[in-house]
């Protein structure tokens, strides 16, 4: 199959081969900066800002401090920001992102980090803000691709969900290294200083990074739930003293830039399973993210406090339980909490069952439960289903066709669209409004989202004081560098993604997913003969296959369809055409009658045998 491999052109060639960086994306527009007034929801131009000055003591003037986002400015996956200052490299989360209908039988996307490989000697750690994949998930990769062991520093449980998927990689000489919130770590001539962030995962932190250059604010994936599940409040206090500081740079989360509201607190969802579960006559399946530890406290709660039983199922939901727990960051008791394999034959109205699928995933619990075929949990008329989701951009079908077949079968199902089944772990624009004012930045980037959301987020910085100019939207790989002279845009480094296509890494290209796509829209068809070249003749019949194409087990078709082949090939034989020739020629004798009755194009396979 035909290959193009557009590598980036920088790339030094690495002794680990395994990884093979091909650059899909588009090509980069020019850098755009905020300063189109016009696009503010305020008029703030009277507006005097009131950004503070950092302190220039500690600076060194010759100092530059560079900041390149390799992943997440393009969608909501694959977050990954470099940190070089000196001789000192930091990076900043390793995420994924899962591929939608454009990469078809696509694994993973991981986000090009050539740049990363380039400057090994230089990375003197890798910070992970929190344990979801769009921020853990590149991490076995790019640890198989470092050749020297570099330390990573997350909290707790964060790297308690990295160690799970370190061992399934079979990656076991990872130095990892626990941090706590408040805590201040050395990674070169670069600091990062930890503080708590609420999200929808457990431990999750955003890191204070000072350097001899500039101070940069990364905020993480956040929201400013005021009643926290676990009590943890993304630190305001910590805000402040750094906004007193000087932020020089502030990167922070998007996602929910364009939502206008406060995102409400988790704890309005326990309230309705609460609801739900208490009226609830037989059996209730949850249906929810594996690494939503929060959520899962909430239905074990709502469960515990109604009188049943809680039983995990699939397979991500089952190790996190176990990881949560042993770990101290999901509370229940080993009476409350049972094997799906003992359900048989317990009242159905005396458990409630928490699993995955909340996607729709075909391969998911829910989707087997709701198929009738899950080896120990069935559902029937009066059950209760909810899921405590939202479906992921892409995914909006495959959830409705998994509801349809749970109501078909007479379930009742709540959604978010029914009760509050569910709310964001980010923070909506007022919130974000409301962390800009603490900390006050001197320079704003956007990150963690789509174009939208990024515009969205720069407008709402704007708002808040932050000077338009001093407000850069980029482009994944393009830089900005700091220094205590100020803030300008920097060289843009080799960006791109990257496809793990199960074994493969990196070695499917655009062409491979294009030809997967004409497979699956327009279907194949072959050719196979042999010929004897010396005598310009065809010496066997000729074979014509089709598959995915309408009236392709049609006799009187593939008889039509051979018959044209085969005449086209002893026209191009006689007149002693070359081999590439007489196999162009098969091709087309094959497309113009299948155009002529089917009006099908499939992809053509012409295997022409020389004797
Ligand atoms: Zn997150
Ligand atoms: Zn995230």
């Amino acid at each position: 199959m035909a290959q193009e491999k557009t590598e980036s052109k920088n790339q030094k060639k690495r002794n680990n081969e395994t990884v093979k960086h091909v650059q899909l994306e588009r090509k980069r527009p020019k850098l755009s900066k905020v300063n189109d007034s016009k696009q503010s929801n305020n008029n703030n131009s009277k507006k005097k800002p009131r950004r503070r000055k950092p302190a220039q003591e500690k600076r060194d003037p010759k100092a530059v401090l560079r900041i390149i986002p390799l992943g997440g400015l393009d969608a909501i996956g694959k977050n990954m920001t470099v940190f070089e200052c000196k001789n000192d490299m930091v990076l900043d989360d390793a995420g994924l992102m899962f591929p939608d209908d454009d990469h078809p039988g696509i694994d993973l996307i991981l986000p090009d980090y050539t740049y990363v490989l380039e400057n090994a000697d230089k990375l003197r750690g890798i910070i992970i803000t929190h344990g979801h994949e769009d921020h853990t998930g590149a991490l076995p990769y790019l640890l198989k691709d470092l050749d020297r062991q570099v330390p990573i520093y997350a909290t707790k449980l964060t790297l308690g969900l990295i160690e799970g998927k370190l061992k399934e990689h079979k990656i076991k000489n990872a130095k990892l290294c626990e941090v706590k919130p408040g805590q201040v770590i050395d990674l070169g001539c670069i600091k990062a200083e930890f503080f708590s962030v609420n999200h929808s995962i457990p431990d999750a932190v955003g890191v204070f990074y000072r350097s001899p250059a500039g101070n940069v604010l990364h905020m993480g994936d956040f929201k400013l739930d005021q009643s926290p599940i676990d009590g943890i409040q993304t630190d305001f206090a910590a805000l402040a003293r750094f906004s007193k500081e000087g932020v020089d740079l502030m990167l922070s989360d998007s996602t929910n830039a364009t939502n206008p509201n406060f995102t409400p607190s988790e704890a309005e969802v326990g309230k309705a399973l609460d609801t739900i579960i208490s009226g609830a006559k037989g059996r209730v399946i949850v249906a929810s993210f594996a690494s939503h530890i929060h959520r899962m406290q909430q239905i074990c709660d709502a469960a515990v406090k109604n009188g049943r039983k809680v039983a995990v199922t699939g397979r991500s939901m089952v190790q996190n339980t176990d990881i949560a727990r042993r770990l101290g960051y999901l509370n229940i008791s080993d009476n409350d909490i049972i094997d799906a394999y003992d359900l048989k034959g317990m009242p159905p109205d005396s458990y409630v069952v928490m699993c995955t699928g909340s996607q729709g995933e075909p391969l998911s619990a829910l989707a087997r439960i709701a198929g009738g075929n899950h080896k120990t949990i069935s559902i029937e008329e009066g059950d209760t289903v909810i899921i405590s989701a939202t479906p992921v951009p892409g995914n909006e079908k495959a959830v409705t066709r998994v509801v349809n077949s749970l109501a078909k079968i007479g379930a009742d199902v709540y959604d978010k669209s029914r009760a509050r089944v569910h709310v964001s772990g980010h923070a909506g624009a007022e919130e974000l409004k409301l962390v800009l004012s603490i900390v006050r930045p001197q320079a704003f980037l956007p990150v963690h989202g789509e174009a939208t959301h990024l515009r969205a987020h720069a407008n709402l910085a704007k708002d808040t004081g932050v000077e338009a100019e001093n407000i850069y939207i980029l482009e994944n790989g393009e830089s900005i560098e700091l220094s205590p002279q100020g803030i300008k845009i920097g060289e843009a480094v080799p960006s791109g993604i990257v496809l793990v296509d199960g074994l493969s890494v990196g070695d499917t290209s655009e062409a491979v997913l294009h030809e997967r796509s004409s497979l699956g829209a327009q279907g194949v068809a072959s050719i196979a003969c042999a010929i004897d070249r010396s005598k310009h003749e065809l010496i066997s019949p000729v074979v014509v296959e089709m598959h995915g194409i309408p009236g392709g087990d049609d006799h009187e078709l593939v008889k039509a369809v051979q018959n044209a082949v085969s005449s086209a090939i002893k026209r191009s034989l006689s007149k002693q055409e070359s081999w590439k020739e007489t196999k162009k020629v098969a091709r087309s004798a094959l497309l113009s009658v299948l155009w002529e009755r089917t009006n099908q194009r499939p992809l053509v396979i012409v295997n022409i045998l020389e004797l």
